[in-house]
């Protein structure tokens, strides 16, 4: 014999009661077979909103009953052929009489337990009476009433069984049945005075159990809308896997904890009898879903993780309960008498303090009752009134084999905060079966990811990119991104998703991870971009490994990553200014990047994608100092003045500089040495120095008045007009057989930066193109300096220098 309980997805319309047909007349050529069915789809949810709105508008509750009423039809329409008027004068009278029981509760205004319960049995009733009768047109089915079967006490929404009862009623009327298939409604039951109850809301599950127990089945099969128990919701975490063997205990830690795939009861009756629990999914039957069992085959320490919302935690504190006895019995005793279910529980060494996790909407009610218990120690300041946290949330790590590993809880905790969720109270208990935490309900998705990214997906990382810049260098980074997402997902076990995009006119979100494919067209039709809403919808959508990335040279851009850093989102960075911005202000970012565990990372603010500032930090990390650095930093000036001389004008070749995409997008602060100056201070600072732009002299080459102009036009306008100056300039230095190179240099604690005449015999002198050249002098290169050099300008470089610093976060 074996039990398959379906449920309410499994059995929402007739396209998929059929399909449960199939796997039932299958698995009955073999065995005799008891079915359990839920309600259709949301039926029992709409029953009771229809009694609630009962109370309000009758009107309004029968048209509710009318679309549950269609369903049912159309069901029967389409699966039953034969005894088609029989079923629907059934089904009118059954909704006859649920329509007397919702005009009842409009007449009295009055809606108990008692007619709740009845309410959301005739969802049951129905489903399991209409199947039976659609199987029995292909195979030999019978229909039982399951509310005659079994038994419980009075609690009509979350009714006890009686087993000893139960068992019997179920053993007689399997024994006499001779019938292959038997189909039962799930959830209901009723009372020794033969009223309706029910086993609580997922109940169909427990029903199932029941049944199986009772009748020694073979195996008890749940089939459902996933295929099986995941590693986590599978809802929330998308990387989560069916679990194929788990065992009874950890099964219910699971579900006890919020894994809905079972309603927690459900495995006490299956273990109690040995009795395999197969979960399948009846979309899907071809996966094998999860097997519960006694010793399952599986070598992970850590099987799964769950998750409840709305929980708060009720604290008791206080210096007198300190080595009282009798503080937490008379907690727990005033709880339970409320029937307010205690889901989580810690202690205080000290005994200064007791913490109880509860669902949030008992929350009010259980405060009430436990400051009255307490009443007279609050009274004499023995102990503080009771304090109700709301909106947390509580995660589970659940695995049997836990207790033989160290380090798992040092694990869970350090992903947490890594990604800052903060943890308000933790249990663990002693079987080490689970380690549960409270946090803040809006941390949960993240934390379930994170927690699933750590025990389940060593092998792959994700990180979350949000870009803001489209320009040159950020097109450039999001094609490389498409290009090399698959080789990096194959080779380094990265999966890079750019989750958000914004220029300065729209911004645009995906959580899912936007099509790169297409983005410029998500992008226009996305919504208006302010920086505090891009920043908002950052930090509340709340991924792991979230990394802002400002591809701007924008003032505005560069002073909000201090809000990014405290919410634990890494900043990458070829925005210059925040570092070349006083040094308090970079000081202070780069203190809190350590303090909130977020990287922030700005390689390409100095000889784009050349590896100029990891360098250094190596160099300094490993003990060594800096005494002087020499260098050519500016691509677009090395360009201008490579290219400069008696056949061309100066106006022309900076406007060739800006056209290769070689200059800021105002040539001026490359012109003028100012972005020469902010490189030079950048690493002045990343050598252990302290150091302001103002500290640097700057040698300007350019005319007063070009320097005073405050648009591209009239800077381009009196490059033409002072060209006799520029071929001054170049015509010195070519009349001493030297090169012209723009120049920063860092000694012994000063800077500077101007153009010089670079002999031929220098290092300087071949320097090509848009090429960059750094020369560190420390104490361990004094003489011979570490050279750096190559390409320091360009869309292309910069894009992929600040891909190289994800990547750098990624491998932290
Ligand atoms: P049924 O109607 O078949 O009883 P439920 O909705 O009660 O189905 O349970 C199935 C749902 O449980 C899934 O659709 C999924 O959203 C949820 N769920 C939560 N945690 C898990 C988990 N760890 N594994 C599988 N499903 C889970
Ligand atoms: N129909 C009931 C409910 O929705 C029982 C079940 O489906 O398990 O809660
Ligand atoms: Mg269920």
């Amino acid at each position: 014999m074996k039990v398959l309980k379906f449920g309410g997805s499994s059995v929402a319309n007739s396209e998929n009661i059929q399909k449960v047909l199939a796997i039932v007349e299958s698995a009955s050529k073999k065995y005799k077979i008891a079915v359990v069915v839920s309600a259709f789809g949301k039926t029992t949810n709409n029953l009771l909103l229809g009694a609630d709105e009962a109370l309000k508008d009758i009107n309004s509750s029968k048209e509710i009953l009318e679309n549950i009423k269609k369903l049912h039809l159309e069901v029967i329409e389409k699966l039953i052929t034969k005894n088609k008027e029989e079923v629907i004068n059934e089904v009118n009278t059954l909704f006859n009489t649920l329509t007397s029981v919702y005009e009842g509760i409009y007449l009295l205004q009055e809606l108990s337990d008692k007619t709740l319960a009845k309410v959301s049995s005739f969802g049951e009733r129905l489903s399991s009476y209409i199947i039976a009768n659609a199987a029995n047109e292909l195979f030999n089915t019978t229909h039982k009433d399951s509310r005659d079967l079994v038994i419980t006490n009075n609690d009509y929404l979350n009714a006890q069984v009686n087993f000893e009862a139960t068992n019997a009623n179920i053993a007689s009327y399997f024994k006499e049945n001779k019938h292959q298939v038997t189909v039962l409604g799930g959830f209901i039951s009723s009372n020794p005075s033969k009223e309706t109850t029910t086993l609580g809301r997922g109940g169909s599950d427990f029903t199932a159990a029941i049944y199986a127990a009772a009748l020694d089945a073979d195996e008890l099969q749940i089939w459902t809308d996933v295929s099986g128990m995941y590693t986590a919701n599978p809802r929330v975490v998308k990387q989560a896997y069916p679990i194929s063997q788990i065992s009874y205990e950890e099964a219910m830690e699971l579900s006890h904890f919020g894994a809905k795939v079972l309603y927690p009861p459900t495995i006490q009756p299956a273990l109690r009898k040995e009795i395999p629990i197969l979960i399948k999914n009846t979309f899907e039957p071809e996966i094998f879903g999860t097997l519960i069992c006694n010793d399952p085959e599986n070598t992970n320490e850590v099987k799964g993780i769950s998750h409840i919302e709305d929980i708060s935690l009720i604290t008791l504190e206080g210096g007198g309960m300190i080595g009282i006895p009798g503080f937490s019995k008379r907690l727990f005793e005033t709880l339970s008498i409320a029937k307010i279910n205690v889901v989580f529980i810690t202690q205080a060494s000290s005994e200064h303090s007791i913490c109880v996790g509860v669902y949030e909407n008992d929350s009010t009610k259980a405060k009430e009752l436990l400051d009255e218990t307490f009443n007279r120690e609050i009274e004499n300041k023995k102990i503080k009134p009771v304090i109700i946290e709301n909106d947390l949330a509580i995660i589970a790590v659940v695995g049997e084999s836990m207790k033989d590993y160290q380090g798992l809880s040092g694990q869970m905790f350090s992903a947490l905060g890594r990604n800052n969720v903060n943890v308000r109270a933790i249990a663990q208990g002693s079987s080490e079966k689970n380690i549960s935490a409270v946090i803040n309900k809006y941390d949960a998705e993240k934390a379930l990811n994170t927690l699933h990214e750590q025990f389940f997906e060593e092998k792959t990382k994700q990180l979350n990119l949000f870009v803001t810049g489209v320009g040159n260098v950020g097109e450039q980074f999001l094609a490389q991104i498409h290009q090399q997402n698959q080789f990096l997902k194959e080779n380094l076990k990265l999966n890079i998703r750019v989750i958000g995009i914004a220029n300065s006119r729209k911004m645009f979100f995906d959580n899912e991870g936007i099509d790169l494919e297409n983005w410029k067209e998500s992008l226009e039709n996305g919504e208006p971009t302010t920086l505090e809403r891009f920043h908002s919808r950052v930090k509340h959508s709340n991924h792991i490994n979230s990394v802002f990335v400002d591809n701007t040279a924008n003032q505005q851009v560069s002073e909000i990553y201090e809000k990014y850093l405290r919410s634990s989102i890494s900043v990458v960075t070829c925005n210059k200014i925040a570092c070349a911005s006083n040094f308090d202000n970079y000081k202070n970012l780069k203190h809190l990047s350590r303090k909130y565990n977020a990287s922030f990372l700005f390689e390409t603010n100095v000889g784009a994608g050349l590896p100029i500032i990891d360098t250094l930090k190596n160099l300094i990390n490993s003990g060594d100092r800096v005494n002087k650095i020499q260098a050519v930093l500016s691509g677009s000036l090395n360009f201008v003045f490579n290219n400069f001389n008696a056949n061309t004008t100066f106006h022309d070749v900076v406007a060739a500089a800006q056209k290769e995409g070689y200059t800021e997008p105002d040539p001026k602060i490359d012109l003028s040495g100012v972005d020469v100056a902010r490189k030079i201070l950048i690493l002045a600072r990343e050598s252990g120095y302290k150091m302001e732009l103002e500290d640097i002299d700057k040698n300007a080459f350019l005319p007063e008045d070009s320097l005073k102009t405050d648009n591209n036009e009239d800077f381009y306008a009196s490059l033409t007009k002072n060209e006799a100056h520029f071929q001054n300039i170049f015509k010195e230095a070519n009349d001493k057989d030297c090169r012209l190179k723009y120049v920063a240099e860092f000694v012994d604690g000063k800077a500077n930066v101007g153009l010089q005449h670079i002999p031929s015999d220098h290092p300087f002198y071949n320097l090509e193109g848009s090429d960059n050249i750094v020369l560190f002098f420390t104490d361990r290169y004094p003489e011979n300096p570490l050279l750096i050099k190559g390409a320091g300008a360009g869309a292309d470089v910069t894009a992929s220098g600040i891909f190289a610093d994800v990547i750098r976060i990624a491998n932290q």
